[in-house]
């Protein structure tokens, strides 16, 4: 497994194919990025979240559709979230989940092969942060 990025600007494979920014093996800066559109400003997205969800992916070998990563205190507060939330710190990472059988198998390689400092189980995702300023652990929506 190979990191192509860091989060410095050094290094940065930019698959020109696709048209996206490769951060790991399986992983784009776009899928990271802000849903507004605005470009994330002065957030950029934790270079640890993202190795932990490497790690989880080579393991899973399946697809992990990443719905929010970074989000500008405009956007999360327009969609209701705290203004406290690891999202606008760019430590913060929803899946895409909404089946129970998924949700056993993510959480299972979520815990064995990550290392996260909460995971947060919602009925459309799962919450990932390693967010360092929080109590550690698992919460429920
Ligand atoms: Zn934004």
């Amino acid at each position: 497994m190979y990191f192509n990025y860091t989060i410095d600007g050094k290094k940065l494979y930019t698959n020109k194919e696709r048209g996206v920014t490769q951060l790991t093996n399986h992983f784009t800066k776009e899928e990271f990025d802000c849903k507004c559109g605005c470009g994330n400003g002065d957030i950029v997205i934790s270079e640890k979240l993202v190795w932990e969800l490497e790690c989880v992916r080579e393991a899973y070998k399946k697809p992990m559709r990443i719905t929010s990563g970074i989000r500008c205190l405009a956007h999360n507060r327009k969609i209701g979230s705290r203004d406290t939330s690891s999202h606008v710190k760019g430590l913060a990472a929803d899946i895409h989940c909404t089946d129970m059988w998924t949700r056993l198998e993510l959480v299972r390689r979520l815990l064995r092969d990550g290392e996260f400092e909460r995971i947060g189980i919602n009925k459309q995702f799962i919450h990932v942060d390693v967010d360092y300023d929080k109590p550690r652990g698992i919460f429920v929506y």
